[in-house]
């Protein structure tokens, strides 16, 4: 991989970020022949990225078809388990898929410290400039245009008709460039995520598995300081990504700390069972973007374009959480729109504006859309405090032996939701079938 220091300081494009969005503009960019830098702030790409995660393999098998045989894989994920937590109960949907387990893939596990590096790396070999260890820290203006960065390097300034920001969710040029609008803390969730050691035959029992194969574990549920979020474990090769992801807005309405919340998580029974004796190797924080289509930031300006989560594209459908390979999918989309506008000499706002036409029409646009119900329902803080609880208590009855006989699911639903009120229930379920089924 690269590192050589800045030679001329002029490009075609230059790409801030190194992570999905970044790598995947760059190599694009320079694939097509264009001279372009692509900055990245860490020691190396990935240096401080950090996710669940599952990368769906959709991007890479259009681009990379023989990236089975060369990335970072850690598991392909062929189980994903929802759990539904309550006081000493649980209730566990199951899906499990042997096709998924079949190269090329539906998704896989992996760290992103290796992913992104890998990712970059293939930029590298088509052409494009890594400099790591490089922050951007301004834009650069000509004439009401943004005409390249300012670094904190000896380098200074470097110039570009056009820069692409893939800099991430808290995007520091989107925000510069006037593009991204005041932040709303309700549009944000934190996340917390360690990574446990465990032997993989330990991993493969706890969690049903073939040695092939991978499990998405979610967790719902009633969350001490009334937090609004969930818990997930991913399965790598020999140890577990181990999270918690909580509304800003409740953490900040409950004092709550992150940590405090994952230690929480971790305790619960269901959850403890899985990661015991899991030796702790390493943790990290990071924000996630929650509103969806409702945070999308304007996404061009003169010489500028945005991409990945730093123009706000992550799906938060509850149990499906999709972010890197929209960043990959936006990042060449942004990339050949590019190039066209390079071409002809004209990177102009009206000319870049097929981008954001670009991305709506194809799946990332179509499925913020689909889901743009799914935040408010994420909102509802009854979906963690009232409904797992209800579900638990109703399969409890369900599976109860007692002298008054079983009751049929209708009239257990009715016992345990009763509580919930007619007007509220029918409220919440006109909500989540908005937001799931129609
Ligand atoms: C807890 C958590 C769990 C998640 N789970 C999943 C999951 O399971 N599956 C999934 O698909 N997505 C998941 N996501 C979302 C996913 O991680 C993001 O959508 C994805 O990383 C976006 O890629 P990106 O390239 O746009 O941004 P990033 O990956 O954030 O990359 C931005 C890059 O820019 C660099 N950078 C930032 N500022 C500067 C600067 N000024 N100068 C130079 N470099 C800079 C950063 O160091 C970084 O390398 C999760 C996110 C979190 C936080």
């Amino acid at each position: 991989m690269s590192e050589q220091a800045i030679g001329d300081k002029n490009f075609d494009a230059i790409v801030v970020g190194a992570g999905p969005a970044g790598s995947m503009a760059a190599w694009r960019l320079a694939g097509l022949g264009h001279n372009v830098a692509l900055l990245e702030r860490g020691e190396f790409p990935g240096a401080k990225n950090l996710f669940g995660g599952i990368i769906y393999s959709l991007e890479l098998q259009k681009y990379f078809p023989d990236f089975v045989a060369s990335a970072p894989i850690e598991r392909p994920v062929t189980r994903h388990a929802t759990y539904l937590l309550a006081q000493g109960r649980s209730l566990n949907f199951d899906f499990a898929s042997q096709p998924f387990g079949e190269a090329p893939y539906n998704g896989f596990t992996a760290y992103r410290s290796r992913f992104d590096r890998w990712l970059a790396g293939r930029a590298v070999q088509a052409g494009a400039l890594l400099v790591p260890s490089c922050v951007a820290d301004d834009l650069l203006w000509e004439q009401g245009r943004v005409a390249g960065v300012r670094v904190r390097r000896e380098e200074g300034e470097l110039h570009a008709p056009l820069v692409i920001a893939a800099d991430g969710i808290l995007s520091l040029l989107g925000a510069k460039a006037g593009l991204v609008r005041e932040r709303d803390p309700s549009h944000y969730s934190l996340g917390v995520r360690e990574v446990l050691a465990l032997p993989a035959g330990t991993i493969e029992d706890r969690f049903q598995i073939d040695p092939g194969g991978g499990c998405a574990a979610l967790f719902a549920g009633d969350w001490p300081g009334n937090l609004q979020g969930g818990g997930f474990i991913y399965t790598n090769k020999e140890t577990l990504s181990v999270g918690f992801v909580a509304q800003l807005a409740s953490l900040e309405r409950e004092r709550f700390s992150i940590l405090a919340a994952l230690d929480a998580f971790k305790r619960q029974p269901a959850v403890a069972r899985l990661i015991r004796g899991g030796e702790r190797l390493e943790y990290g924080a990071h924000t996630v973007p929650e509103a969806g289509h409702a945070m999308r930031p304007r996404l061009v300006r003169d010489g500028m374009m945005l991409v990945g989560d730093a123009a706000g594209l992550v799906l938060t459908a509850g149990v499906i959480y999709e972010g890197v390979h929209y960043a990959m999918h936006s990042g060449v989309l942004a990339a050949e729109v590019a190039h066209r506008a390079l071409e002809r000499g004209d990177v102009s706002a009206r000319a870049l504006a097929e981008y954001p036409r670009r991305l709506q029409r194809g799946y990332v646009g179509r499925n913020l859309k689909l889901f743009r119900h799914m935040p408010p329902l994420l909102a509802n803080s009854r979906i963690y405090r009232v409904y797992p609880e209800a579900m638990c208590r109703v399969a409890e009855d369900f599976f109860k032996a007692e002298e008054r006989g079983h009751a049929k699911l209708l009239r257990l639903l009715l016992r345990h939701g009763g509580r919930i009120g007619p007007l509220r229930g029918l409220k919440d379920l006109w909500q989540a079938l908005r937001a799931l089924f129609v």
